[in-house]
């Protein structure tokens, strides 16, 4: 991956959207947050230098779904991570979706350092 891409985390719960900056930051990645899919979209307006968008995907406002969906629409080179819990019911299912809308990778939580670095270096190959 190359380091001067700019990393959004769009994640509604801010412990998890905190950890998930503290590890990137670590590793030497700029970040930045938004609490849901509308705030993450403006984000991306205003911020050329993100290239990589780690998005949670069920959230209040506007959801990762349809956020993946749009952002490849307007921003198809910038490579997407999905992550979920799930909630009710299949994770995997909202996953597969996510992957069927143009998320490049998608991890389960919960996950922690180890397994988000992989995955981000999954997003280059
Ligand atoms: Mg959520």
């Amino acid at each position: 991956m190359k380091r001067y891409d700019a990393i959004l985390v769009i994640e509604d719960e801010e412990d998890i959207r905190q950890m998930i900056c503290e590890i990137l930051e670590n590793e030497g990645y700029e970040t930045l947050q938004a609490a849901n899919g509308s705030e993450g979209m403006e984000a991306l307006q205003h911020s050329p230098e993100i290239g990589i968008i780690i998005t949670d995907l069920i959230m209040p406002e506007k959801e990762g779904i349809e956020t993946i969906a749009e952002i490849r629409k307007d921003f198809p080179r910038i490579r997407i991570l999905a992550i979920s819990g799930g909630g009710i019911g299949m994770p995997e299912n909202y996953l597969n979706l996510a992957r069927a809308l143009g998320a490049n990778a998608t991890l389960s939580k919960p996950f922690g350092r180890k397994e988000l670095l992989n995955a981000l270096e999954n997003l280059e190959r």
